[in-house]
């Protein structure tokens, strides 16, 4: 009953996606229509999701320190997730960007440089050394207010080890964060139930301003990004769940099928969330683990991310004739494996910290004019792949964890 209610869900977003590009062709000759009646509510959609991200990811990750009971084992626990998450998102840049050197994935576009828009970088290019002091943060309220998801986790991390350490006069806490962390998933479920609103909202206004005709130059890049990700998903994920995690894969992919589903048409790894959990639980994760590992991942596992980044960033390369150097090109996977971490895991938020990433090696900014236009249907694969790897991750931890359990018991 629930799975079929889920899935009707998903084949409205699929649906809606497609009346709204319908819609957005129609209006072509009415684009203020589609930007000030239709575009708002999107906007509405995106904000919404936004609300609930902070006290969502705070609760949960709070909420899964508290099951697993022990500091010692957070530690065992999250020093196995952080790594897997570096390793594949590097993984995933490397592999993005010996796609879009194969494929030549910027050759035979004809640039027309005067229709660019200049864009401003997100940041400017901050050391390895500020980055790691940023994480930390020096007050409880500033990072909720500008969800700086880094120093978010990192007072989840502090308030569960407090309330683990209090004992049973943590319980009132412990017991708050529990029922808060169910409330934020259902807010975040009810939110979802407007996706096919959102989508359409959104994706109209794209085709009325571009015209499906934006699609067509950017054909070679959209074909790239996407056999990139499904090769990681097919080679990196599948090695990692077959090795570590002792499980099929096709099971493993079979089982995700729904929450894959959602993450490509609702474009968003923390509103993925609830469906995640429901699929790993169906796998066989134990929620332990989940619950602390998929909403850190919803967070700073962001490998599809990291594959977009690295093709953008040849794409760009290639249409401005610019030569990327090897070290260039290894600097690439070093921002935009961090640049993937800092990405929130919600609808555009890649294509702004691809800025960062054109930035450290000199490509010109400009070029991410030309991917804004079609930077939802390359969203779609790189969130599906994000909320993957989460799961992935997850099935691998379990069963190392659970194999450590065994070999102290006997
Ligand atoms: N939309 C992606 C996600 O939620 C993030 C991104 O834009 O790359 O996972």
């Amino acid at each position: 009953m629930k799975e079929k209610k889920r899935l009707s869900l998903t084949s409205k977003i699929v649906v809606a996606l497609l009346l709204g590009i319908l819609a957005g062709v129609l209006l072509q000759n009415h684009p203020d229509i589609a930007t000030s009646y239709i575009a708002p509510f999107g906007t509405i959609f995106l904000n919404l999701i936004k609300t609930i991200v902070v006290p969502l990811v705070l609760f949960s990750i709070t909420q899964g320190i508290i099951s697993l009971k022990d500091i010692r084992k957070v530690g065992s626990i999250g020093g196995k997730t952080v790594s897997f998450y570096l390793v594949t998102t590097a993984f995933a840049v490397a592999l993005g960007l010996i796609c879009a050197n194969v494929f030549q994935v910027g050759s035979g576009y004809t640039l027309d440089v005067t229709t660019l828009e200049t864009y401003e970088a997100a940041a400017s290019l901050p050391s390895l050394m500020d980055t790691f002091v940023n994480i930390f943060p020096s007050n409880f309220i500033n990072p909720m207010l500008n969800a700086t998801m880094l120093q978010v986790i990192v007072i989840a991390l502090l308030l569960g080890f407090g309330i683990i350490a209090a004992g049973e006069k943590g319980k009132a806490v412990a017991d708050f964060v529990d029922s808060m962390s169910e409330v934020c998933i259902k807010i975040m479920g009810m939110i979802i139930q407007l996706s096919p609103i959102g989508v359409f909202a959104l994706i109209t206004p794209v085709v009325t301003q571009n015209g499906l005709s934006v699609l067509l130059p950017l054909m070679k890049l959209i074909l790239v990004a996407y056999v990139a990700s499904l090769l990681h998903m097919l080679i990196v994920y599948s090695a990692a769940v077959r090795s570590l995690g002792k499980m099929n894969p096709l099971t493993f992919l079979k089982g995700m099928g729904p929450a894959m589903l959602f993450a490509f048409t609702s474009a968003s790894s923390v509103g993925t969330l609830p469906f995640n959990l429901e699929c790993t639980d169906k796998l066989g994760v134990d929620k332990e683990i989940s619950s602390f590992v998929l909403p850190l991942g919803a967070t700073i596992n962001m490998d599809g991310t990291a594959i977009y980044q690295g093709v953008c960033a040849i794409f760009i390369a290639q249409i401005f004739g610019i030569e990327l150097t090897f070290a260039q090109q290894l600097m690439i996977i070093l921002t935009a494996t961090l640049a993937s971490i800092g990405t929130a895991g919600v609808p555009g938020s890649g294509v702004i910290m691809l800025t960062m990433v054109l930035q450290s090696v000199g490509l010109p900014l400009e070029g991410i004019g030309l991917i804004a236009g079609v930077d939802r249907i390359l969203d779609m694969a790189r969130t599906t792949v994000n909320i993957t790897g989460d799961a992935a991750c997850a099935v691998c931890v379990d069963r190392m964890e659970r194999g450590k359990r065994k070999h102290q018991d006997s």
